[in-house]
C-alpha cells in the first residue's frame, strides 16, 4: 500500500483530531509521533505525522516539517496537508506561514490554502475574520490562551507578516457559489501573486466545496475539517479503496485515569463537571510543584481505585494561570505541569491503568513522549475530532484519548469512559 494524503500536524492532539476525522470514512489512519527514523514499512492511505511545533521558533518548526514532508514523499504520498488549529494559534512569530511556505518550495508549488474553519466546533471563517461560536477570535478565551494568547482576529492580517509572498482571501459569497467559483478565484489569485489564500468558511458545505477544488493541490493546509471530505472525493477518483479497516482496540486492559494540563474554558467546565460527578481529584498548582516536585501527587495517584477514573488537573482559570505565570514564567510553569502529569502517566500505567483521558494539546505531548509512543491506530471517536487511539506502552496494549483544550462536551471525560 502506498500512502495517499500525506499529513503534518503541529501539535498531538490535532493530529488525533485529523486523523480521527479522516477514519470517519473506515479508511486505515495511522498516527506516528515525531518523524519516523526509518522507511514505512507498510504505509496507510492516510499517514499523520504529529509534530510539537505550535509554540517552536519557526526555524525550529521549519526543519521538523521539511523532516516531515521528506517522510511522507517517502511512504509515497504525493498530496500533502499541514494541519494546525482552528483557533489558528500561533505566536506573534508564529510558524504557520513559514512552514506552509517552506513545504511550498520543497514541492515546487505556487500557491496554498488557509482554511481552519470546523462550523462543528463552532469555528468559522468570514470575510477572512475567525469566529469562535458568535465571538470573533480575539474576543474569545482565546484571548487569554497560557501559550498563544490570540489578540487580533483576521486571518490575513495575522498570516501577512509571517510570510514573504502575497496573502489573498476567497470570501464566502465565491465558496457559496461552489468549487468551479472557488477554482476561478485561486486562478485569479495567483495571477495576481497571491501564494497565500485565506479560505472563508461557514458550513461544511463550503468546506467540501473548497476540498473539491482543492483537492489536487499539492499542499493544502487548514483546521481537521477540511480534511473531512477528501477520503470520499479520493473514492470518487478512483484513488482509494472502499474497504473498511479492522477495529484496532483489541486487548486493552481496564482502569482509567484522567490527566488535564489545558486551561481552556471547555476543559475548565470539563473538570468541574467529572469532580462533580463524583471522581476523586487531586489538583497540582504549579507553585506547590517548584518547590515539592510531582512526589505529593504520585503519591495519591497510588492510593486511588483506577476503575472511578482518578482526575489529576493543573487546569485553572485565566486569573490562576496568571499569578502562576507572574511568580514562576509562563515556560516554567507550563513545564513543571508537563512534567508532573507526564510522570502521573507513566506512574498510572505502572499500576495497571488501561486507559488514559489526557486534555491539552502540549500536555498530551508531553504524556505520550513519556510513556514510549510512537504509533497509534485510529479508533472509535468520542467527541467530534478526538477518538480514541489504541498503541503500545511498557509491553502492554494501552488507550489515550488525547483532547485539545476546547473540545468534546461538558461531560467529555465520562464520555470517554462509556465510549469503546
Ligand atoms: P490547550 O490544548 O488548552 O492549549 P495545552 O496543554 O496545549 O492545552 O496548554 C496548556 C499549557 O498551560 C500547558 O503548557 C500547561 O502545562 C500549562 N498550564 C496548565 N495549568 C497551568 C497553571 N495552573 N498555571 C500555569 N500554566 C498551566
Amino acid at each position: 500500500m502506498t500512502a495517499i494524503l500525506g499529513c503534518i500536524a503541529d501539535d498531538f492532539t490535532g493530529a488525533t483530531d485529523l486523523a480521527g476525522l479522516l477514519a470517519r470514512s473506515g479508511a486505515k489512519v495511522s498516527l506516528r509521533i515525531g518523524v519516523p527514523d526509518g522507511p514505512s514499512a507498510d504505509p496507510a492511505p492516510f499517514e499523520v505525522i504529529a509534530l510539537k511545533i505550535r509554540t517552536a521558533p519557526a526555524p525550529d518548526a521549519v526543519a521538523q516539517a521539511r523532516a516531515a514532508l521528506a517522510w511522507l514523499r517517502r511512504a509515497g504520498a504525493e498530496r500533502f496537508f499541514w494541519k494546525y488549529c482552528s483557533t489558528f494559534d500561533s505566536t506573534a512569530h508564529g510558524n504557520i506561514g513559514p512552514v506552509a511556505e517552506a513545504l511550498l518550495d520543497d514541492l515546487g508549488a505556487a500557491q496554498t490554502i488557509y482554511a481552519p474553519a470546523f462550523p462543528e466546533n463552532g469555528r468559522r471563517v468570514f470575510m477572512g475574520t475567525l469566529f469562535v461560536g458568535r465571538q470573533p477570535l480575539a474576543e474569545s478565551p482565546m484571548r487569554d490562551h497560557p501559550l498563544t494568547p490570540m489578540r487580533d482576529s483576521d486571518l490575513t492580517r495575522l498570516l501577512t507578516p509571517q510570510v514573504t509572498q502575497g496573502v489573498g482571501l476567497v470570501d464566502r459569497p465565491t465558496v457559496a457559489r461552489g468549487p468551479d467559483a472557488v477554482a476561478g478565484a485561486l486562478a485569479d489569485l495567483a495571477g495576481q501573486g497571491a501564494a497565500h489564500v485565506v479560505m472563508d468558511a461557514v458550513t461544511d458545505e463550503d468546506l467540501r466545496a473548497i476540498a473539491t477544488a482543492c483537492r489536487d493541490m499539492a499542499l493544502l493546509t487548514g483546521g481537521s475539517a477540511l480534511a473531512m471530505p477528501l477520503p470520499d472525493l479520493y473514492r470518487a477518483d478512483g484513488l482509494l479503496d472502499r474497504d473498511r479497516a479492522p477495529a484496532p482496540g483489541a486487548g486493552v486492559g481496564g482502569g482509567t485515569v484522567v490527566l488535564s494540563g489545558s486551561c481552556s474554558a471547555m476543559t475548565n467546565a470539563q473538570v468541574a463537571a467529572h469532580r462533580d460527578g463524583g471522581a476523586p481529584s487531586y489538583r497540582l498548582d504549579p507553585l506547590a510543584l517548584a518547590g515539592d516536585g510531582a512526589g505529593p501527587a504520585l503519591d495519591w495517584l497510588a492510593a486511588q481505585d483506577l476503575t472511578r477514573a482518578p482526575l489529576i488537573y493543573a487546569t485553572a482559570p485565566p486569573d490562576a494561570v496568571r499569578a502562576a505565570q507572574d511568580r514562576l514564567g509562563a515556560a516554567e510553569a507550563g513545564a513543571l505541569v508537563e512534567a508532573a502529569l507526564a510522570a502521573c502517566a507513566v506512574a498510572a500505567r505502572d499500576a495497571g491503568a488501561g486507559r488514559f483521558v489526557v486534555a491539552g494539546g502540549e500536555t498530551s505531548g508531553a504524556v505520550t513522549q513519556a510513556l514510549g509512543v510512537t504509533r497509534l491506530d485510529i479508533g472509535p471517536e468520542i467527541a467530534p475530532g478526538v477518538p480514541w487511539t489504541f498503541c503500545d506502552s511498557g509491553g502492554r496494549r494501552i488507550a489515550l484519548a488525547l483532547k485539545s483544550g476546547n473540545f468534546g462536551a461538558e461531560t467529555f471525560f465520562a464520555d470517554a469512559q462509556a465510549t469503546s
